[in-house]
């Protein structure tokens, strides 16, 4: 911790963002004098390290206000309409956004579901607030020894039920894995000591096998003149490694990228060139080459990866990525509006990343919503997701376990009312198959065929299971006899 310093914040700023961000500094400072944290410092310094997280994330001058702002309204005496008045409706409008996210009163299993909800309205509304709500929630985390067990348990475990899983979603890779990285020992204490010792024991032999290829490649690099900017690696968080492991039977011997190498290359084709170099020399495991710049995750990351045979047993993950996809593998949406600020232009298929966010926003979340339809919310966003295609070779992108009649609803509820038969690869399949990554998907259509309620036993997202429902409540007798009447 630094003792706070407004310059850390306005480096390159321009000069209206530099005053914005030192009233800011000033107005949060005088307004929470003499309040302490539970570490005995001035709370001053928790709102700085909130902005300076929102400044090493490169977000705009006004968020970065908001940051330093966002606890006056909660814990000063400070007024809507004096903040208002100092610095505008738009930083108004963020530290409001970030006190309403905060004042959650709820506990167990319906805090964690309304916490949700607020966050989902939220990011429909500006994203901003919950990236700065965000930064707020990493310090909070990096200063949890100084509060209650039974509060730093809570506090722990939603961060990594409900922030990490959102700035993963966000694409905010960085801080998914910062957040995850505080709060895990006190969350779940026994289960990071375990992968403490397991990393630990392993980290050695991990890192020789890592260097031993980092001097093949640099050497191979150099003979073919690659473009290649930087190679570094990174090691799997304790939290993920225990994820991971969880999947695999506990058995780490299952998990490749416990560690894996980073290539940074210059440009796209590089990724191309080095990949085929790479694979040259050593041999891939099958099925473990992944495209992610042709296709890229739904949360916008974009990389190849591959996994190869090292020789002696050894076995590495490498990531090939250019640097503009390596800064946006780190902090995702953040990144977008970085580039906004700096360019103006975006250079990326936004429609592909952002569109579950337009889902969200097209689903109407009331206050009296059910706690399943949250539920399952949640399980369409977070999930693992899989890409389907359409035999047009379009992209649809879909929670695992998903089946034909989630895919046929994602693309009309038109195409999902009328689902007579499906096509999976090409061979005539059932509707309730569960599909698979990759899978091609054609769906057949008959004006006289319709949904039944067997279907909601097989239809996993929201989308679907609305539709369905919908129909059915249209079609039964109830829903013919209503609108009979109506007409
Ligand atoms: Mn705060």
């Amino acid at each position: 911790m630094s003792i706070p310093n407004v310059d850390i914040l306005t480096q390159g700023a321009t000069r209206k963002d530099k005053e914005l961000i030192e009233k800011a500094y000033n107005f949060a400072e005088r307004a929470h004098e003499g309040q302490k944290r539970e570490s005995g410092d001035p709370h001053f310094y928790h709102v700085f390290e909130t902005a300076k997280i929102l400044t090493s994330l490169k977000m705009d001058a006004k968020t970065v206000a908001g940051g330093l702002l966002h606890d006056v309204l909660e814990d000063t005496s400070i007024t809507e309409k004096e903040l208002e008045k100092e610095f505008g409706p738009e930083v108004l409008f963020l530290v409001n956004g970030v006190t309403n996210l905060g004042t959650l009163k709820y506990i167990g299993h319906q805090r964690h579901v309304e916490s949700l909800r607020k966050f989902f309205v939220a990011m429909s509304n500006d994203l901003r607030v919950v990236i700065i709500k965000f930064a707020d929630r990493l310090h909070n985390l990096q200063t949890l020894q100084f509060l209650r067990e039974d509060k730093r348990k809570r506090i722990a475990i939603e961060s990594i039920e409900v922030y990490a899983p959102l700035a993963n979603r966000l694409g905010m890779w960085k801080l998914k894995s910062e957040i995850e990285e505080a709060a895990f020992p006190f969350a779940f204490p026994k289960e990071c000591a375990q992968m403490e010792e397991i990393v630990k024991e392993k980290k050695d032999s991990y890192e020789k096998n890592l260097s031993k290829v980092k001097r093949e490649l640099e050497k191979e690099f150099a003979k073919n003149k690659n473009k290649v900017i930087e190679i570094n690696y990174r090691v799997k968080n304790n939290y993920s490694l225990w994820r991971k492991l969880v999947k695999r039977e506990m058995d780490i011997e299952k998990v490749y990228d416990v560690v894996a190498l980073r290539i940074i290359v210059e440009n796209v084709e590089e990724c191309y060139r080095v990949l085929g170099l790479i694979h040259s020399l050593w041999k891939p495991l099958p099925g473990r080459i992944k495209d992610y710049i042709a296709i890229p995750k739904p949360n916008g990351y974009r990389s190849i990866h591959t996994t190869i045979f090292t020789g002696g047993g050894g076995i590495a993950e490498i990531q090939i990525k250019t640097r503009e996809m390596h800064a946006e593998s780190l902090n995702g949406i953040a990144a977008h509006f970085a580039y906004k600020e700096q360019s103006g232009k975006r250079n990326y298929d936004e429609k592909l990343k952002f569109k579950w966010l337009e889902e969200l926003k097209g689903l109407n979340y009331s206050s009296n919503e059910s706690r399943k339809f949250l539920e399952n919310l949640k399980m369409d966003f977070f999930n693992d997701r899989i890409f389907i295609f359409t035999p047009e070779g379009d992209i649809v992108d879909l929670p695992e376990d998903s089946t034909p009649i989630d895919f046929a609803y994602a693309i009309h509820s038109d195409v999902g009312d009328h689902i007579f038969g499906v096509k999976i690869n090409g061979k005539m399949s059932k509707i309730f198959s569960k599909l698979k990554n990759r899978d091609i998907v054609e769906i057949i259509k008959k004006p006289d065929a319709h949904p039944s309620s067997k279907w909601l036993d097989y239809a996993k997202t929201t989308i679907a299971r609305k539709n369905i429902r919908s129909y059915l409540e249209q079609n039964s007798l109830y829903g013919k006899l209503r609108s009979f009447g109506k007409s």
